[in-house]
């Protein structure tokens, strides 16, 4: 081959790789398949995130519960935040949801799930529905979930997210849970997601013998104390699992 037929090639292979124009070289794709549906590779780069989630932000602190760790690794957590947080969905930080309230640090949620103790079929109940994916964690762990949130819009659309990824077996209702949910007691746990500035007397008396609750108390606005309490025949004996800042529980007498 002479240079001569050699310089047309060259400069075509040089205008293919120069383009600036994505469009010139990439073919469109065909007009049937949705841009917008979540993509297998999306699935896996999220997938991918909740493993470095549960390795770097909840294995490395000590919360070591198999049952635990595979919840946090399977809810899909970019599900339940704001789609303007869509980035920081596996982040090790809590984020703000509708309505002025919060989705708790994946650590948290992890933690407090392990302090629950949660065998599969117990009885759970939570305080504090928000975006529903506490109440998704502990399902995915075997719970029997009853979950209670008094914001109207969180407990409508937390319902529906639930539904749509098949966590259709918690229980939800639009009530105060400074008052427990007496119909569907006694609960094998409680778990409260936003803090009182003291235990609300009723969640003691709906809680089994042996029974937990994980529980933050202190002033709104400031750090609270995490508490384990757990009831040992017949008193409450609560073990201080450190500082925390959450909503506060609205509601009561
Ligand atoms: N567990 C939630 C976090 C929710 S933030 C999640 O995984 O996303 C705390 C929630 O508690 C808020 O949605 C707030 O509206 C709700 N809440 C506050 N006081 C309440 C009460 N008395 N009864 C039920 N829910 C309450």
């Amino acid at each position: 081959m002479t240079l001569r037929t050699l310089l047309p090639i060259v400069t075509l292979l040089l205008a293919a790789a120069c383009s600036a124009d994505p469009a010139a070289q990439t073919p469109a794709p065909p007009a049937a398949v949705s841009t917008t549906a979540p993509s297998e590779a999306e699935d896996e780069r999220y997938a991918l995130l909740r493993e470095s989630m549960v390795s770097r932000q909840i294995e490395s602190r000590g919360v070591e519960g198999p049952r635990v760790l595979q919840a946090m690794r399977t809810v899909p957590r970019h599900r339940f935040v704001l789609d303007s947080y869509l980035d920081a969905a596996y982040s090790d930080t809590a984020l703000p949801i509708a309505e002025g309230q919060t989705i708790s640090q994946p650590y948290i949620v992890a933690l407090m799930s392990q302090l629950l103790q949660v065998e599969p079929g117990d009885r759970i109940l939570e305080i504090g529905t928000g975006s529903g994916y506490q109440a998704a964690v502990l399902a995915e762990m075997g719970a029997e979930v009853f979950s209670a949130e008094v914001i109207p819009a969180l407990a409508g659309s937390a319902r529906e997210l639930l539904d749509e990824l098949g966590y259709s077996a918690v229980v939800t209702a639009l009530r105060d849970g400074y008052f427990g949910w007496e119909e569907e007691a006694p609960f094998d746990a409680i778990i409260v997601t936003a803090a009182p500035d003291h235990v609300p007397p009723s969640l003691l008396t709906q809680v089994k013998p042996g029974g937990r609750v994980v529980i933050p108390v202190g002033p709104p606005g400031q750090t609270q104390t995490l508490w384990l309490m757990v009831q040992q025949n017949g008193k409450w004996v609560s073990y201080n699992q450190g500082a925390v800042i959450f909503v506060p529980l609205v509601g009561g007498p």
